[in-house]
């Protein structure tokens, strides 16, 4: 009890995926997906290569990062587990000792598939010990575009698995890193997430790189609002000696989820858990906020919780503000591309001396306008305005 491979004591039908996912990608879930579906084993095992024999020449991430990055990847899909067994083991890693010790570690007599894909296959025939590796597995053989399978099996016993034809490498989705392309499709988004955060691929810079997507998605208008946006956050930040970074990030993101059509951002409320009161319900654009948050953390690969409840509560405020929300919220409403507003001139004035005053002004000059439509405020607004003239003591 309490070692790694518990989860296999009573597994007498295994699928196992060796490879060096560096990085998994979606070639490697539906693969396994498929697998799991036609030859029906209890558990399709990932394991990440140590250091692979044959591939000695190609540097290759850290065995530790590519395993938490699998793991991140595999973990919300019950039947799929990771190893360590290859990464912990020193010196080269042979597919042979793998499989030895998972049959050791398994029922007796329980069946194990080895998957691999069309292009490492004939290739397998040279591995160390491969007349012993074809008697401890069966083998699942996947096609894969540009590669033949192979008829000649050497008496192994092989399952073909030919209906995915998928255009998807991990030689493919480095080089778009690497370019500064999107890549969210080809691969589990947890995985993505870890793969930025850790910077795995040489992504020019992780910012200019959402820059690029966040333009992809707003309208130029929205865009260049946003630009100001940034300009004028990084500017109160010094001023106020906040982290320029975060002012930066929470800027950039903060009408991410803004031009979302309504639908859309209802849909997306219900999916994200974001429960709706009776004013988010009829005035849906109130959720930018709280929908921008979101999708900064799932879609830019935000995790910094300050910068993601700077953009939550950009619009509408909250109690408790800290000095970062602060920032984003004027730094909305006074950037230098604004058109020309009555209250417009006076919190600039304020800005750099009274952060707090300059917020009142603009959240009641925007409170009246939305009193005059015969609109009401929501509570998070009005409280944060009491707060913040209790401060000021006004
Ligand atoms: P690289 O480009 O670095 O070689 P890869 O995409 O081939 O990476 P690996 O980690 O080498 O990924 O692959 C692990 C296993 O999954 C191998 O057996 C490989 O043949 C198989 N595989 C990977 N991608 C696909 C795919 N798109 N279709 C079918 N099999 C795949
Ligand atoms: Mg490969």
């Amino acid at each position: 009890m309490g070692s790694p491979h518990d989860f296999l004591e009573h597994c007498d039908r295994l699928a196992v995926m060796g490879g060096t996912f560096d990085p998994i990608h979606m070639g490697h879930m539906a693969v396994a997906e498929a697998v799991m579906h036609q030859f029906k084993p209890r558990r399709v095992l990932f394991i990440p290569s140590g250091n692979p024999p044959h591939k000695p020449n190609q540097p290759i991430t850290e065995g530790e990062h590519r395993y938490k990055m699998t793991l991140a990847a595999i973990c919300e899909t019950p039947s799929f587990e990771v190893s360590r067994m290859e990464i912990d083991r020193s010196g080269y890693s042979y597919t042979i000792d793998t499989l030895k010790r998972l049959k050791e570690i398994c029922p007796l007599g329980s069946k194990i598939f080895f998957v691999i894909g069309a292009d490492m296959f004939e290739d397998m025939f040279s591995w160390h010990k491969v007349e012993e590796l074809l008697t401890l597995c069966e083998f699942v053989v996947v096609s894969r575009p540009g590669y033949k399978i192979t008829h000649e099996t050497h008496g192994a016993t092989v399952h073909m698995l030919e209906g995915l034809q998928l255009e998807i490498s991990s030689t493919d989705i480095r080089e778009r890193f690497k370019a500064d392309k999107p890549v969210s499709s080809l691969m589990p988004h947890t995985a993505e997430t870890y793969a930025r955060t850790h910077n795995l691929y040489n992504a020019p810079n992780n910012y200019e790189w959402a820059k690029s997507r966040l333009q992809e998605r707003l309208s130029p208008r929205r865009y260049h609002h946003t630009m100001g946006t940034v300009e004028e956050a990084i500017r109160l930040a010094e001023i106020y000696h906040v982290d320029v970074n975060k002012a930066k990030w929470a800027a950039l993101l903060h009408d991410c989820a803004k031009e979302f059509a309504t639908d859309k951002k209802k849909i997306l409320c219900k999916h994200w858990g974001i429960p709706l009161d009776d004013i988010l319900e009829s005035h849906i654009d109130l959720t930018h906020g709280l929908l921008g948050a979101e999708s900064a953390r799932r879609h830019f690969q935000v995790t910094d919780p300050d910068i993601l409840q700077a953009i939550r509560y950009h619009s509408m405020g909250n109690k408790g503000m800290t000095m970062l929300d602060k920032i984003i919220m004027l730094a909305d409403y006074i950037e230098p591309h604004r058109d020309e507003y009555p209250p417009l001139a006076e919190m600039r004035n304020l800005a750099y001396t009274d952060i707090n005053k300059a917020i009142i002004i603009g959240t009641k000059f925007t409170n009246q306008e939305i009193n005059d439509r015969g609109d009401k405020v929501h509570p998070q607004s009005r409280e944060m305005l009491k707060e913040l003239k209790q401060k000021e003591d006004i």
